[in-house]
């Protein structure tokens, strides 16, 4: 696929990634949005995507985006979904529904493709790694895109560190790096960097996480009455399931927080034995092997007995 091929034509374009997005959605979003500009100069082309978490609004254009959904454009010429299938792009769906043209561009290994022209590709460490690639002549990428897109690798990737980075990966970070943006302050304040707030929620949630499966599975939950009561929204819950998963003997974790009266929002994590996106996939969610999510229904002790049996399963297997 050649993006520019694509989207030469149209005079309107949209891009949108999923609710709740994380830092692979933003960046791969911003992204391509800012060498669309580029490319596109007399096209429009409009964002539209749930506010990103404070920490991203070092990346240029950030706040041109359509929070609200609002759009003077109906029909889109071209419309992208990034790192997600359509059932996940929110109140954005209705404008990808209604596009001339989709484009599906995804690296989950869930996503079957919902586009006129996909572009979903499991081995790709994120869907950053995979708008790197789609730029293919080089030359026009910017320090403001590389900005975007390394942001997006190095959150998919936990700076590098998990199974999913390749070096083609390394090989983009290496050339996105030499636009000579300032690295490791991104990393830090992107990444590492917590709030009080989210490290206080971090450190009870650990301190009320529960062993089970003979300590191969962890879970913990923070419920609505706690997150109103610090304050926090979901953007403060990132990073609790991987400090969950990095308990020794630990297999698999769960961490999960309240959305609703007997909703929960769940995050899988495994260290590769247990295949979290099967899991995730069997309550209808979806993700990779080592990381993936659902949304599911009961009570705290239902799902965390829906999911053990799944777990069980495999690590039985
Ligand atoms: P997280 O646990 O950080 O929310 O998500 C981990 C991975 O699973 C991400 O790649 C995310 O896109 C995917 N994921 C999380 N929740 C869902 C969900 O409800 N449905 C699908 N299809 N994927 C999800
Ligand atoms: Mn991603």
């Amino acid at each position: 696929m050649d993006i520019y091929e694509e989207v030469k034509s149209a005079a309107t374009i949209g891009i949108s990634g999923h609710i709740r997005p994380d830092g692979d959605c933003v960046g791969s979003v911003m992204g391509l949005y800012l060498y669309l500009k580029k490319v596109c100069p007399d096209a429009k082309i409009q964002v539209m995507l749930e506010k990103p978490a404070d920490v991203f609004s070092c990346i240029k254009g950030i706040d041109e985006i359509h929070t609200d959904f609002v759009s003077d454009v109906k029909n889109f010429d071209v419309f992208f979904a990034l790192d997600a299938a359509k059932d996940r792009l929110g109140e954005a769906e209705k404008y990808f529904d209604e596009a001339e043209k989709k484009i599906n561009i995804d690296h989950h290994i869930s996503n079957k493709g919902c586009g006129d022209v996909n572009y979903i590709m499991p081995e790709a460490s994120s869907t950053s790694e995979l708008v790197y690639d789609l730029i293919t002549d080089k030359s026009l990428l910017d320090e403001e895109i590389a900005k975007a897109l390394y942001i997006g690798i190095i959150h998919d990737t936990g700076v590098f560190q998990y199974s999913n980075t390749s070096p083609s990966t390394l090989k983009a970070a290496a050339e996105l790096i030499s636009y000579g943006f300032d690295f490791p302050r991104l990393i830090d304040e992107t990444f590492y960097e917590k709030t009080y707030l989210q490290n206080q929620i971090l450190g009870r949630s650990l301190l009320e996480s529960i062993l089970f499966m003979n300590g191969r599975c962890v879970v913990s939950m923070v419920d609505k009455k706690t997150m109103n009561f610090y304050g926090a929204n979901p953007h403060d819950l990132e990073g609790i399931v991987s400090q969950l998963r990095n308990t020794k003997g630990v297999e698999c974790a769960i961490f999960m927080y309240q959305t609703d009266t007997l909703e929960y929002k769940v995050s899988l994590r495994s260290n590769g034995k247990v295949d979290v996106a099967k899991v995730a996939a069997f309550f209808g969610g979806g993700g990779h092997v080592r990381a993936a999510g659902a949304t599911m229904r009961g009570t705290f002790h239902d799902i965390v007995n829906n999911l053990s049996a799944q777990i069980a399963e495999q690590l039985k297997a």
